[in-house]
């Protein structure tokens, strides 16, 4: 079971756990902390009045982690599966109690439109399948929650925007790490001025990758994947230094370094490193790779202490490290499903009681980056200018609150 925290709880627990004198000059960033009253994402609905998810593409995430959520969701269900396996999604259906007219194909996903029981269409497809998925699915008057990356293109990521306009419906790009607690709690810790002002953002997410599984075939596929790990795993260190540091970067340089000998790399790159420069003099060194020893770790060098977090974008099981600050190193954070949170929060946003924290805007800005990234690699680290005028427009800090238990 997990408590909805007060506004006030979620206050002191952030004071008790920064620096005293830091905190203690930074009133205005102390109030700006606490999450809005708006945040109503701990409500148990009755089953009657959950939100349907229809969810596409029975693969590895959808079936070890989605579905398993909805067990932990609080204003969320699962109302139907669609996936071109006819076999594997009744097995889904019937494991999960749904009804054969749950079942969806490729095929006859437009059926949808004619269905109550779907409220939000969960894409958990390959990247490149987003597109098309998600704009199917407005235009069959459904919301949609997409998964990470929004596309493989920027147009088509404006065209899932542009067609979520067009439907009147929501659009969220499943970003978890926004409604995770220690992510949340660096980006308070930062907001607050515990570490002074923020100085330099690290980030490194990478793994080996397998190109003997089904969901790593593709992934290795530049057209399937639009990046290979930058497009897996270093969009989260993207997306991270921005909402740590609550900016956008104006400028990057890339370098990559990839041995065509090595049969995975045949379209796509592996090892890239980039450098982000931000307005308020802050500068994020980030690094991905599909042939390095599985790392997601992030962190926050400020001008009196240093927020780590190793691992910090992990299912479960993320810590904290706070260096040079009086108080406790290894601060206890919960744990939360981070996977049936976010499914709750996209309810809310549905409903009308929640914010929306990621919106296709959010995904695009992200995509815009990576391809900076790769374009300045080819070019040998060559500067690019990155300021479009994108401002994000919720912070997950000032909205998304935490349980005090899970
Ligand atoms: P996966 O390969 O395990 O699943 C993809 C599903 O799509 C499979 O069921 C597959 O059968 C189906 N599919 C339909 N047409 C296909 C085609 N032409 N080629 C290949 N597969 C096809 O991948 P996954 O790991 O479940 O990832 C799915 C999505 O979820 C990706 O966008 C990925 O980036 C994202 N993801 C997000 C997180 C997260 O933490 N938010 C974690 C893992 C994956």
């Amino acid at each position: 079971m997990t408590d909805p925290i007060s506004r006030r709880t979620l206050f002191e627990m952030t004071v008790a756990g920064a620096s005293a004198a830091a905190m203690a000059s930074s009133a205005t960033a102390q109030s700006a902390q606490r999450p809005a009253a708006s945040s109503q994402s701990w409500t148990t609905y009755p089953e009657g009045e959950k939100v349907g998810y229809a969810i596409v593409g029975l693969g590895k995430l959808a079936l070890e982690e989605i579905i398993p959520a909805f067990k932990h969701a609080r204003g969320s269900k699962l109302a139907a599966v669609v996936s071109g396996d006819p076999a594997k999604a009744r097995r889904v259906a019937a494991e999960n109690g749904l009804p054969a007219s749950a079942v969806y194909s490729y095929a006859d996903y437009e059926r949808m439109a004619n269905d109550p029981r779907i409220q939000v269409v969960y894409i958990v497809l390959p990247n490149s399948m987003h597109a098309e998925y998600t704009i199917r699915a407005l235009k069959a008057g459904k919301h949609v929650l997409c998964e990470k990356p929004m596309a493989t293109t920027i147009a088509d990521g404006e065209a899932m925007i542009a067609a979520a306009k067009q439907a009147n419906r929501k659009l969220m790009i499943a970003y978890r790490c926004h409604y995770e607690p220690l992510n949340l709690e660096v980006m308070r810790r930062v907001r607050a001025g515990s570490i002074g002002k923020p100085r330099m953002v690290v980030t490194n997410m990478g793994r080996q990758a397998d190109p003997n599984t089904p969901w790593d075939s593709w992934r290795l596929d530049m057209g399937m994947s639009g990046g290979g790990a930058l497009a897996d795993m270093g969009v989260y260190g993207i997306n991270a230094a921005r909402y740590l540091l609550n900016e956008e970067p104006t400028e990057v340089t890339a370098w990559s370094y990839t041995d065509r000998s090595d049969p995975r790399f045949k379209t796509t790159e592996d090892l890239i490193a980039w450098q982000f420069r931000f307005p308020s003099g802050a500068i994020a060194n980030g690094s991905t790779s599909f042939a390095y020893s599985a790392t997601v770790s992030f962190q926050v060098i400020g001008e009196t202490g240093r927020l780590v977090a190793d691992p910090g974008a992990f299912y479960g099981g993320n810590r904290l490290t706070v260096e040079g600050q009086p108080g406790e190193r290894n601060p206890q954070i919960v744990e939360i499903d981070q996977f049936a949170r976010e499914m709750d929060w996209m309810s809310d946003v549905v409903r009308g009681k929640a914010p929306m924290v990621a919106p296709g805007e959010e995904g695009l800005q992200d995509l815009r980056l990576m391809k900076a990234i790769m374009d300045s690699a080819a070019r040998g680290g060559a500067p690019i200018r990155t300021d479009w005028g994108y401002r994000r427009p919720v912070d997950p800090a000032a909205v998304v609150d935490v349980p005090r238990r899970a």
